[in-house]
């Protein structure tokens, strides 16, 4: 196991289409393992293969607190979806970032496991988020280009929560502004 340097946004590498895998072998077996590793290190919650440069259609992704429970997807397709939801999210290749994207609330992923098993996963909240935004990373797409608005930075992001926090507290009530590095 080991880390790749993750691309960032300029790399024509990002905008391309990824292949499908269909056959895993030791050498992608690795490329899953780097890519996990590389996803935890970077502190974020979904990596894809073309990120580290590869243009094969691998994900991973893990929204679990304890960055213990990591899903990966080879050959991901999104087969169902519902509902909306409307948040903040940032990307590896694009560091220090966020912008609001709206993504389905709910998605279904049919996907082949690392030892190329057919799997079905559900994700709803986040999940659904990191699904969608790992798959279109596949198709060379990035989420700034369905982003409403503009580009933020985090440290300006953090300064809106704490405000919130504060108006919240005022205020009973409660409101997040929260980011996710995916
Ligand atoms: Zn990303």
């Amino acid at each position: 196991m080991a880390l790749r340097s993750i691309r960032k946004v300029g790399d024509p590498v990002l905008t391309k289409h990824s292949k499908e895998v269909r056959k895993m072998t030791p050498r992608l077996e690795e490329l899953v393992d780097d890519m996990l590793d590389t996803m935890y290190e970077a502190g974020g919650v979904g990596l894809a293969a073309p990120q580290v440069g590869i243009l094969k259609r691998i994900v991973v992704v893990d929204v679990s607190p304890e960055q213990d429970d990591p899903y990966i997807l080879v050959d991901p397709q999104i087969i169902e979806t519902s509902g909306e939801q409307t948040g903040y999210e940032g990307c590896l290749s694009l560091p220090g970032k966020s912008g609001v994207v709206k993504r389905p609330e709910y998605v279904k992923v049919l996907a082949f496991d690392r030892n190329m098993k057919e799997v079905e996963y559900e994700g709803q909240d986040l999940l659904a988020r990191a699904f969608c935004h790992e798959i279109d990373h596949l198709d060379g797409k990035m989420y700034t280009e369905m982003m409403e608005g503009d580009l933020i930075d985090n440290s300006e992001l953090a300064e809106m929560q704490e405000q919130a926090e504060r108006e919240a507290q005022e205020a009973q009530g409660t409101h997040e502004e929260e980011t996710h590095t995916i």
